[in-house]
């Protein structure tokens, strides 16, 4: 009899046996302790409060069986360890994003976003009905760990600049935070890319130890207080058009859960993954306006040839890592085949209706 089963029969058996007996000893034997680490600092706006949603979610939904404590990053593990605890089962979930573990899985970033590539809307629509989180699942599946998108920041910015970016020379030397593929496009444009948890970001920026750092949107990025360590605040986010959070259980923890529950830790991680994407889509703005009335933020666009030179480089980043191994090109031919097809429709629907409306 499988392990999962052998728990269904046995509880099914001491749910009888509680009706006559000993219901609050049945009942406390039935709950379930989940631990979830996350990369983020512990109650961050959306990114961590959203991960606090999942836990109490996942506990409502299954009238407590089980119970899901967060960690903050770098209360139980640090940040970046976040997918190697989950996986050796330290914790049986946890909240990052995948880009998180492109030094162990590098073909993971096209789980998280892509350079010039889809938005939430278009990420979320191959993530369920394109094939992506099949082939996610796939991915993760030798680390004995599962995964579920568990929200989407939308359209990020471009970041926090300490220099002007005027063209494409200004990126040259450019010290700057920005992690996954658009980290590997900014050094192809001449600059250093820095990864570091979102915890260390404004020390680094304000000390001087890097010259410009990307995080979120305005909504996040004002809760970091990031206008107090950097000049100017650059859009579009070019390399984060629609960023995937996951949330990560490890597959022996999530097995042994009888079926009811199983469907709903996927479903509650849906859940989240829509709320924080609204989430965001209702607070950037009101954001915004605080850090340009209040704080006097100087919000500028990056130039067209900034953009035009990131773009071809992107192309080139992301060619590349569809080369460097099967299961890359696998991703690859899946992600790109799907975004060919859903931006001809959004061509003449979505993008065409933000213009004239
Ligand atoms: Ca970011």
């Amino acid at each position: 009899m499988k392990r999962r089963d052998f728990i269904k029969q046995a509880s099914i058996g001491a749910v009888a046996a509680s009706s006559v007996a000993a219901p609050a000893i049945v009942h406390a034997g039935k709950k379930i302790r989940w631990k979830m680490v996350t990369t983020w600092p512990k109650n961050f706006p959306v990114l961590g409060t959203g991960a606090n949603e999942l836990a109490k979610l996942i506990t409502k939904m299954s009238d407590g069986r089980i119970k899901v404590k967060v960690y903050g990053a770098g209360e139980l593990i640090p940040a970046f360890e976040v997918f190697d605890a989950v996986s050796r089962g330290t914790a049986q979930m946890g909240h990052g994003s995948a880009y998180y573990w492109k030094g162990k899985i590098e073909e993971a970033q096209f789980f998280s976003t892509v350079p010039f590539g889809m938005n939430a809307q278009e990420m979320n629509a191959w993530l369920y009905y394109g094939g992506g989180l099949d082939l996610w699942k796939q991915t993760y599946e030798p680390f004995g760990v599962m995964p579920a998108a568990a929200g989407n920041t939308n359209v990020q910015m471009a970041g926090w600049f300490n220099k002007q970016i005027n063209s494409t020379k200004d990126l040259q030397g450019l010290k700057m935070r920005i992690p996954g593929l658009g980290g590997e496009v900014l050094k192809r444009a001449g600059g250093t890319p820095v990864n570091l948890p979102g915890g260390e970001l404004f020390t680094a920026l304000k000390t001087g130890a890097i010259d410009a750092t990307e995080w979120v949107g305005p909504y996040n990025d004002l809760a970091f207080g990031l206008h107090k360590a950097a000049k100017y605040y650059y859009y579009p986010g070019w390399h984060e058009p629609g960023t995937t959070l996951e949330a990560i259980i490890n597959k022996k923890a999530f097995n042994a859960l009888p079926k009811d529950l199983q469907i709903i830790v996927e479903n509650a991680c849906k859940v989240v993954n829509q709320d924080m994407s609204l989430e965001f889509t209702a607070k950037n703005n009101a954001a915004l306006q605080t850090l340009q009335q209040k704080h006097n933020v100087d919000v500028r666009k990056l130039p067209d040839d900034v953009l035009a030179k990131l773009k071809a480089l992107s192309h080139e980043v992301v060619l590349e890592l569809a080369g460097k191994n099967p299961a890359a090109k696998k991703i690859y031919d899946s992600y790109n085949g799907f975004y060919t097809q859903v931006a001809a429709w959004h061509d003449i629907s979505e993008k065409i209706y933000f213009n004239v409306r």
